[in-house]
This record gives structure tokens, C-alpha cells and sequence, in this order.
């Protein structure tokens, strides 16, 4: 029997890392074999989830070359693995929009959920698979990372019930608690430089000729972003340039305010044409938003589309 390799997408968060482990857990209780892997370096707030469940860091995939894949967490061909032409990809489970072309008829699963870890869980639950106390609680903290412990307008009344039953498994008694304290993992950028700071959650776009990219950086108040906000305009500006991109832009979101500054560097005005909102010295600041892939990429592709 040929191994499987579940797989998220590049610059790994907390719902992909999570999901392959869970995935694959659950490919290996129906009787197959299967490894969860990951493309890229682990995040603080990753870290922190593995350590705190005590699991181990999934096995880092150079290559999928003549392997079979399942893609978790995403389905663009930017964010998958590099040569993935040259594998057999089997299945995918997502909850972001569909960009996604097969030669061969294959498993697709996609929902409009908060994060994959929740489908994943009803997945276990559908099949009467048992959660062990480990993976409920990975799955319980790639939902409250995905949804922003439920502050996100992604978050459904599904993932809300799914995360409460899940952490009864895991023993998590504060779920609020235990989701900021996921979230905190990774909310500092002291000593990060701009390029980090950036390109850590950072996902590739392409609408026709249009060729964009989005970072985001989850954080509790933006004093330090504040502090870093010229530097990191320099750095967009730079990156933009020297990669060819359109629109290069940084997504800080204030966890606690529930609103986003814009960092960005543009070839054209596409920003205050795609939000309506006057910027600023390549910033401006929308209240309410939070969510990449629900409020600031489908703005833009509608732009990039007309
Ligand atoms: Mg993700
Ligand atoms: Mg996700
Ligand atoms: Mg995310």
C-alpha cells in the first residue's frame, strides 16, 4: 500500500499544521497509511499548540514528487507544495473558495467554515471515529486560531458547537482563555524584522494578469506595528518590485478592536478602489475587518476581474 502524505499549504498556521495531523490520524484509524507533513517552518503559535498537547511537528515534505497527497487547508496552486505537478493528489478538504482544476475525478470537500479543523471533526464524527484527548485538542485550537477564537466573521454556528464538544474531549475548561493564550503564541514582533514580519502567514493570488500577495499578522493592539510601519512599507515596496507583484500588502489585524491596518505598496490605486475608503502614505485603517479570505481577498478579486 502506497503512503499518503496529508499536507497544508505554504507558510503553514495552526488549522493546516492541525488538520494534516488529524487528517492523517483519522486515514490511518480507516485502515490506510498515512503522514502528516508540512512545507514550512512551523509558527510560534503552532509551536505553542504542539508543545501545550504534546505532539510532535509533522515531517517537512522537500519534495511530492510521485507521491500521493491530500491537500488540507487550501487548494490555490500558489500555496501548494512546489513540484506538485508531479504528484497524484488523491483528495482535498478546505474551507476557502475554489481554485482548483484536476485532470483525474478526485475527493473534494470543501465548506464554508471557520477552519478545515472543523470539517475534519465532523468527519470523525460521521464515521464514528473516537477523538483522542490530543486530537481534540488540536483540532480545538486550529478553530479558535482560524476563527480568531469565534471574533472572525468566518466563524459559524458549527464551529462554535464542534469546538465545545471538542474540548470537553480535551479537558480545555476556559475555551475563550485557552484560545487567547493560543493566540498571544505568536502576537508579539519583538525583534522580527519587516521581511519576517510580512512574509510569515503570507499568501500568492493571481486574477488574469494580476499577480498579488497578502500577509497577515494577528495582534493584540497595533503599537508594533505602529513602530514598524515605515520600515515596513520600505520592505513591501522592495519585495514588490523585485517579485513582480501588483499589489503587495500587509494585513494587521488588532485581535482585541476587531479592525485591520493596511500596509501596502501598489502599482495603481487598486486599495481605496476595492474598499471604498481614502488611504493614507500607503495605509489605511478598516474597521470590522479581520478576514483575509471573507473580506480582503474578494474585494480585490472582484477589482482584478473587471
Ligand atoms: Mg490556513
Ligand atoms: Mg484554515
Ligand atoms: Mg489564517
Amino acid at each position: 500500500m502506497k503512503n499518503i502524505y496529508v499536507t497544508g499549504h505554504k507558510n503553514p498556521d495552526t488549522d493546516t499544521i492541525c488538520s494534516a495531523i488529524a487528517y492523517a490520524n483519522y486515514l490511518n484509524k480507516k485502515g490506510k497509511k498515512a503522514i502528516a507533513c508540512r512545507t514550512g517552518k512551523i509558527n510560534p503559535e503552532t509551536k505553542f499548540v504542539l508543545d501545550y498537547f504534546k505532539v510532535k511537528t509533522p515531517l517537512l515534505l522537500s519534495s511530492v514528487k510521485d507521491k500521493k497527497i491530500v491537500l488540507v487547508d487550501h487548494n490555490e496552486k500558489t500555496q501548494t507544495p512546489n513540484d506538485i505537478e508531479k504528484a497524484e493528489i488523491v483528495e482535498v478538504i478546505d474551507h476557502h473558495k475554489v481554485s482548483f482544476e484536476s485532470k483525474l475525478p478526485i475527493f473534494f470537500h470543501t465548506e464554508p467554515l471557520g477552519a478545515t479543523a472543523t470539517i475534519i471533526a465532523k468527519k470523525y464524527c460521521q464515521n464514528k471515529i473516537s477523538f483522542s484527548k490530543k486530537i481534540a485538542g488540536l483540532l480545538l485550537s486550529a478553530i479558535l486560531s482560524d476563527t480568531v477564537v469565534f471574533r472572525s466573521p468566518t466563524t459559524t454556528s458549527e464551529d462554535i458547537k464542534v469546538a465545545k464538544a471538542l474540548a470537553k474531549i480535551a479537558k480545555i475548561k476556559n475555551i475563550k482563555e485557552f484560545g487567547f493564550k493560543v493566540k498571544k503564541a505568536k502576537s508579539s514582533l519583538k525583534g522580527l524584522k519587516a521581511k519576517d514580519i510580512i512574509f510569515a502567514d503570507f499568501k500568492d493570488f493571481k486574477v488574469g494578469k494580476f499577480r498579488f500577495g497578502i500577509g497577515q499578522v494577528e495582534l493584540c493592539g497595533l503599537e508594533e506595528i505602529n513602530e514598524k510601519k515605515q520600515e515596513i512599507i520600505i520592505e513591501l515596496k522592495k519585495s514588490a518590485k523585485s517579485k513582480k507583484y501588483d499589489l503587495l500588502l500587509l494585513v494587521a489585524t488588532d485581535i482585541m478592536k476587531m479592525g485591520s491596518l493596511f500596509l501596502f505598496w501598489e502599482k495603481e490605486n487598486y486599495i481605496e478602489k476595492a474598499f471604498s475608503k481614502k488611504q493614507k502614505d500607503n495605509m489605511v485603517y478598516l474597521k470590522g475587518v479581520m478576514s483575509r479570505k471573507k473580506q480582503v481577498v474578494p474585494p480585490l478579486t472582484k477589482l482584478f476581474k473587471s
